[in-house]
């Protein structure tokens, strides 16, 4: 048996080419294009590739962007502070934080200084507290690009066993919570599992989001399920053993060009979505 691929490019165009004409319609209405304002924080090259991505995006969908490049010895308050005058900024409509900072920054608390309104990257705890409740607010954009994915691929996840490997609070705790609430049967998974590979050998869709090149061995995989690898390390290699994997799974993503493309055209459509929200009621993102 041979795994369908998950083409993740195809998703995230898709999604990009509804945001595009919602941002076309914004620019006509308003007279200016949706804007979406990045901060980054120190040298990290992968972080300025991640940004550039971004910001390139946003041009080709038709959307602003603003870019705001604090040095490697930056401290937290000078994050905050540049944060701050961006999210009283009435020409932003979102805004993007790029992590990881340098250490002596503490990232959550430059992440709080964002308003929710504006948090398009749904890294504050109040844009946590309403995707765990099921309140009006923006998802983390990988597992709601995730959750993009397994509706594409017509993967119902009510019922289904689900095993996240991981638990970060922008990635496996969020993407969990998100298959919860579509009535999965969800275990999480972390560096003090015991016996993981008996675990995911249970799961009916596995989700990796560890950052470990093939930590999740092809062995492992039942037959039949749904692969979806978040990972991403150092020579374009995920966290599933993946030619092993695509022999035993139902549907699998690829690295890359599967869980990636959608994170970037998650975090537009949100930000168009924002731009959208009429001011006085901002707080209400729907
Ligand atoms: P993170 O904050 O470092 O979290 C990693 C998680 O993996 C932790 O919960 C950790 O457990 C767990 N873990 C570590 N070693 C393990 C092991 N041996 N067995 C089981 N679990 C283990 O990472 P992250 O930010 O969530 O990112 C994870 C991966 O996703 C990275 O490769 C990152 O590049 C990728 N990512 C991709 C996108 C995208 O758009 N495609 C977006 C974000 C992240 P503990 O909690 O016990 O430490």
């Amino acid at each position: 048996m041979s795994a369908q691929v998950i083409d993740g490019i195809a998703v995230a165009n898709l999604i990009l080419s509804d945001t595009a004409a919602r941002a076309a319609q914004f620019a006509e209405a308003n007279g200016r294009k949706p804007c979406l304002a990045t901060v980054l924080v120190g040298d990290d090259p992968a972080s300025h590739t991640y940004v550039r991505m971004k910001t390139n995006r946003c041009r080709t969908v038709g959307l602003d962007s603003r870019r705001h490049q604090l040095p490697e010895t930056a401290t937290t308050a000078d994050a905050v502070a540049v944060v701050s005058t961006t999210a009283a900024d009435d020409t932003v409509d979102g805004i993007l934080v790029q992590h990881p900072m340098p250490a002596q920054v503490d990232e959550q608390e430059v992440f709080e200084a964002i308003t929710p309104a504006k948090d398009v990257d749904g890294v504050t705890g109040a844009s946590f507290a309403a995707m765990a409740l099921g309140h009006n607010g923006f998802s983390s954009c990988t597992p709601a690009g995730i959750m993009h994915l397994l509706d594409a691929y017509d993967v119902d996840p009510a019922g289904q066993r689900a095993v996240v490997v991981g638990r970060s609070p922008i990635l496996g705790k969020p993407v969990g919570m998100l298959l919860l609430a579509r009535d999965a049967t969800v275990t999480y998974c972390h560096s003090k599992t015991v016996d993981l590979a008996g675990v995911v050998r249970e799961a009916d869709i596995v989700v990796a989001a560890v950052g470990r090149p093939e930590l999740i061995m092809g062995s492992w995989i039942k037959p039949g399920a749904v692969v979806v690898d978040a990972g991403y390390n150092p020579g374009n290699v995920g966290d599933v053993e993946y030619a092993t994997a695509a022999q035993r799974a139902g549907l699998i993503t690829p690295v890359p060009g599967g869980v990636g493309p959608t994170t970037i055209a998650v975090l537009l459509a949100q930000t168009v979505k924002a731009a959208g929200t009429p001011r006085a009621t901002r707080r209400s993102t729907k």
